[in-house]
Order: C-alpha cells, then structure tokens, then sequence
C-alpha cells in the first residue's frame, strides 16, 4: 500500500510538473504567434539588458522583450494576455530609458516593452495653437524633443534635470526641476494622452475626455495603462541662460531667499539649490558642467570644512536682451542675502543649460563610473519640517561627506493637479531634497552600498518616527502596507483605478504594489 501510495505521488506530480512545463513553454509560442508590426525577443542578451537600469541593484529577467512598430503592437501583447486570465503569470511592464533606480521598469519572468522603439507619432509641433504643442511618442526622450521644437523657436516648458529620459517614464513619476514652481512638474504641462490600459484597449484622454484615466496615468508609476502618446505644451524658447550660483552658510537665510524667490511673479526661470559637504571628488561633482567665468573672487573662497547652502538659479534670455536681463539679474539678486563674495555667474547656450547633467554623464562613463550602484533617495518634505529635517540630517546624519549631490529646492504646491496620482506632502510650499548618491563597488567604507543604505535607512526612520508628513519621490515599498501608508487618504482612489483601468494587475509589477491575481 505504501508503495502504491508513493508510486501515485510521483506520478501525480510529475503530471503536475508536465502541465506546467506544457503551460510556461506555450507562452512564449503563442505570443510568437502575434501578428506583430515589430517583434519580440527572447534571446539572452535582449533580456538582460531589460533586466538592467540606472540604480544597478535589481535585476529582474523578463521572457520576452517586446519592440513595438506601432501602438496596435502593444495593445495586441496586452489584450492576448489579458485574455488569457488570471491562470498566465505574465506580467507587462514599459520600460522607457531603464533610468528607474529599483526594477521600476521590469517584469520578472513577464514581457518589457522597449518603449523607445515606438517611433510613432512622428513628433510633430503644432506652432499656430494656443498654447502652442507637441505630439510625441511615449517612448521619446526629452532631448530629442528639445532638439526638434527648437527647429520652431519653441520648447517644453516644464523639465527634468537630465534629459536622457522618456516621456512615458517622466509622466509616470512627475517630472520636477527647476522650472516646477513656476510651471508645476511635467505632468502639469501634458493635455491629451494616448493609453493602452491593462486589458488591451487603446483610449485618448484629456482633463475633459475620459478625465479619469487621464489623471490616473500621470503620476501613476505605469500602473493603469502604457503611455504611447502625449500632446506637450510649448512656450517660446530663449537662445541663452544666465546661470548664477550664490553660497550661504546660514540655513534660514537660503530658505528665506529660496521660499521669497519662488513666490514672485517676478523671478528668474529656474531655481534649484544644494547642500555642500565636505565636497571633494568626481562623484561628488558629477553634475557641475557648470563653469563660473566670474568673479575670481568667488572661485578662491573657501568653505573652511562648514556645510554650505548653494542656491541656484537661471534667467533665460535671447542675445540682443542682455541688457535688460543682466539688470533684471541685478535687481533680483540685490534681494538675496547670500555670502557677498560668493557669486558665480556662466552665460550658456539654452540648450547646453538643459543637457547639464548629461556632460558629467560622459566624464563619468569614460571612468567607468556611471553603470555602478545608484541607492538614490527622493523626498519631498513639507515647508514647516524643512529646518528639522536640515538639522537632524545635514547636522547628525550626513556630517562626512554625501557621495554625490544632495539637491534641496521648494516648489509650489498649487501647480500640481491634485486629481493626479502623484502622492505629495499637505502643505502649499514644498521641498525636494534628492540624495543623489553612488557606490563605489565593492567598497565596505563610507562611499560603499551598505553604508549609503544604512544612511539613507536612518533619514527614512527620522522622517517617520517625527512625523514630518515627508512622502517619498520615486517611491520605492516593498509590502503593500508600506504602499498604503504612502498613499495615505488617496489609496481607496488608487485601488479602485487599478480595478478599472488594470483589474488583473498586469502592469509595471517592478513597482511591487500590486500582485497579479493567479
Ligand atoms: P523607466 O525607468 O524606463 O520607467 C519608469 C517607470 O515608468 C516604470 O515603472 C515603467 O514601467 C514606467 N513607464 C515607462 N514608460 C512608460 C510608458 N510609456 N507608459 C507607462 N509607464 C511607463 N526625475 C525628476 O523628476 N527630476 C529630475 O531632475 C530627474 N533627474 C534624473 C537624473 C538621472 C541621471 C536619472 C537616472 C533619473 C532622474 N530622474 C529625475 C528620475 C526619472 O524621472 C525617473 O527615474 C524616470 O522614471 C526615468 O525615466 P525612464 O524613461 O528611464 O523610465
């Protein structure tokens, strides 16, 4: 009997086996069976590449990786597997530059979609309207839409810092530089989405038609649909950048200056800022293309080991204003009261102002220290908290050094659309502080993984155990629990667009909110 009773267990689960193995192998042949403009992938090289990105910490393989030729490519993989039910285990994620920090963008075992090989829309600027716009592909980068508006004397109003991202990946997240005080992020300067949701269904939408899709995309980390579309709005572009540093060694002072800055009508174009700490090295400096030209004064002043304040800002202007920019940088700096004899001023082309970061990019690829661990840590933190947060943090936590910038700038809160996902802090002024760190492989000192993670850990349980109503940017949770806090009021909305707009959970599993159903 025991041996009948084995012999039956065996046999029952290498049937089991069988029917798996029969199950796991017919997918990739019945997806091979898609009619498909482009083509799929599963070669080993395709599927570790979309297993890689810019944070160099996870790496998820896919099954497949899909390069659509067109719009009906993508809905045509999501519809066969949303079809296919709960019973697949396939899950889709779009993967725009791969620039996420921890496998955002990939599908373990599922289907990435390489957005940038969606070449359609063409781009195409749209000058007569009011404002004037540009259609793109949800996989195009923010460079090559810089490059092709300019062709009409116009440009995106609202930016990133690094221009070597996708719209769709962007859109998904906010999009915030220096410009959002004035503009509010990327996602508040978008008008009409083209979507492929998570049942297949391609659907355009705008604030007014099918308002609710429209909101929930933006800021909503690739969880409700594939961004194959978007329609930008455009201003005229200047031809040069007035760019201005300013240091101070009083907190209260930069923040005064900063909060007064971005509250005018009156101001310069863009305002960002720093922290300086104990600033030395190539990695700590792998954002500054910025070349002061004068005074030399400034360039000798020395900080004496203090943590400074960098304020940082940029009049745009076109060559034959100079005049009346210069005076206007003037009268706006008269107001300030940074360290007198630390004023550093550049004049740039616009462009080379936007594709800054993208110049430390290519000094730090050619050391071979771009593709190395990247424990980023985003937060957005409310006006009130931000001396706490600067005390504990730049006062107790990051005292030696931060292995890279640690951006710090406030933005408007009523320039974000608060019917969007993007989760942000209550209050009307808000900061971003961006620990923009990286590891040296294998190192088991203080510019090491561990040690940033352990640091970046020590901000996190700061901010929570104070309760300074600090949200996470590029959010990153492991258990749903930890989604739910984030989302605080807002996630009953949240979950009930993924009902909707994803009810299977299909898609951008990497973010690790949603399980897909089996
Ligand atoms: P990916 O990493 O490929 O994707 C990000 C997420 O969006 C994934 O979940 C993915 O599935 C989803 N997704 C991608 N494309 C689509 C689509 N078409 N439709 C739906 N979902 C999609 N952010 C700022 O706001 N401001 C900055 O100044 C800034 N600077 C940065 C500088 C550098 C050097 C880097 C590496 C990142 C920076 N970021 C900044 C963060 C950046 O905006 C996000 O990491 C963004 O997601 C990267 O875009 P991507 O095209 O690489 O997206």
């Amino acid at each position: 009997n025991i041996l009948f009773l084995r012999g039956f267990t065996i046999l029952f689960l290498s049937c089991i086996a069988i029917r798996l193995n029969l199950c796991l192998s017919s997918i990739p042949s019945s997806l091979k069976s898609l009619p498909l403009g482009g083509h799929l992938s599963f070669d080993e090289l395709s599927l570790r590449s979309a297993a890689k990105d810019f944070g160099n910490r996870y790496q998820y393989h896919p099954m497949a990786v899909l390069h659509p030729e067109s719009v009906s490519d993508i809905a045509a993989t999501i519809k066969h597997i949303w079809l296919r039910g709960p019973s697949s285990h396939l899950t889709v994620a779009a993967r725009g530059h791969g620039h996420s920090l921890q496998g955002q963008a990939q599908a373990h075992g599922g289907v990435v979609i390489n957005m940038e090989s969606l070449k359609v829309p063409e781009m195409q600027v749209h000058v007569g309207s009011s404002p004037p716009y540009v259609d793109v592909s949800g996989g195009e980068l923010w460079i090559n839409i810089l490059h092709e508006t300019l062709r009409y004397g116009l440009a995106p109003r609202s930016w990133t810092d690094y221009l070597h991202l996708t719209v769709g990946g962007t859109l998904s997240n906010a999009g915030v530089s220096g410009q959002a005080f004035k503009y509010g992020p990327q996602i508040s300067n978008v008008q009409q989405l083209e979507i492929v949701t998570g049942t297949g269904e391609l659907v355009n939408c705008s604030k007014e038609h099918n308002g609710e899709l429209f909101h929930s995309v933006l800021g909503g980390l690739g969880q409700f649909g594939i961004i194959t579309r978007a329609r930008i709005i455009l201003e005229p572009a200047p031809t040069m950048v007035k760019w201005i540093r300013v240091l101070y060694s009083d907190f209260t002072a930069f923040t005064t200056d900063q909060e007064r800055l971005i509250s005018s009508e009156q101001t310069f174009d863009y305002i960002e800022g720093f922290v300086i700490i104990n600033r030395t090295g190539l990695l700590n400096n792998w954002r500054s293309s910025f070349n002061p030209q004068y005074p030399v004064q400034a360039s000798h002043f020395k900080s004496d080991g203090r943590t400074l304040f960098c304020l940082e800002m940029a009049k745009y202007f076109n060559v034959e204003e100079i005049d009346a920019a210069n005076q206007e940088v003037e009268e706006h700096l008269s107001r300030l009261s940074y360290i007198p004899s630390t004023l550093f001023s550049t004049e740039v082309t616009y462009v080379d102002f936007l594709d800054r970061v993208h110049v430390s990019e290519v000094k730090l690829r050619s050391k071979g220290l771009w593709d190395i661990p990247h424990p980023w840590l985003n937060l957005l933190i409310p006006k009130s908290q931000i001396h706490n947060f600067a005390e504990v943090v730049f006062g107790n936590i990051l005292t030696e050094t931060s292995n890279g910038p640690v951006l710090i700038y406030p933005v408007n809160k009523s320039k974000w659309d608060n019917r969007t996902s993007v989760v942000i802090p209550e209050e009307d002024i808000f900061y971003l502080v961006a620990f923009l760190t990286s590891a040296v492989p294998s190192s088991n000192g203080t510019d090491g993984l561990e040690y940033i993670l352990s640091q970046n850990k020590r901000i996190l349980e700061f901010c929570q155990r104070s309760q300074l109503g600090v949200k996470q940017y590029l959010p990153h949770y492991t258990t749903q629990q930890e989604w739910r806090a984030h989302f605080g009021p807002h996630w009953e909305t949240f979950l009930q667009r993924k009902s909707v707009y994803d009810p299977l959970a299909i898609l951008a599993p990497g973010q690790r909110i949603f399980q897909k159903a089996i």
